[in-house]
């Protein structure tokens, strides 16, 4: 989609730091970490956010959660512990409207608010 900075990620237009990817979807480091460890995971196709997911799309969580898995043990902290986490829509302080799950951890995280 046009002037999606995700899009323009997933198709390489800008740059981003990859660390992981397949036809699917891709996973590069987020620019204003607020942990050790802040990875952003994205569908390569547009999706919205979680409110535009439906029975034709939402295989795409299945690659995001594998890639996660794949990521963490990789980054060395599939047994310590991270989060998976998604903002969906203006309460929730999503900011970029192409679906992403943040991978957060490399420390101990602060409260959990849920
Ligand atoms: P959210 O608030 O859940 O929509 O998260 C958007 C995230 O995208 C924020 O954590 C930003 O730091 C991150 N972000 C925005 N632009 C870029 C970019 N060009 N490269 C990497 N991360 C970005
Ligand atoms: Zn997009």
């Amino acid at each position: 989609m046009d002037n999606c900075i995700f899009c323009k990620i997933a198709n390489k237009q800008i740059p981003s730091t990859i660390v992981y990817e397949n036809d699917r979807v891709m996973a590069f480091k987020d620019i204003n970490p607020v942990a050790p460890v802040h990875i952003l995971i994205i569908p390569k196709t547009h999706i919205a956010s979680v409110n535009d997911l439906d029975r034709d799309n939402v295989g795409v969580l299945v690659d995001i959660h594998l890639a996660a898995k794949e990521i963490a043990a990789r980054l060395g902290i599939a047994e310590k512990g991270f989060r998976l986490i998604n903002n969906c829509g203006p309460d929730a302080g999503q900011t970029v409207f192409h679906l992403h799950y943040h991978l957060i951890g490399g420390t101990c995280l602060g409260p959990k608010i849920i």
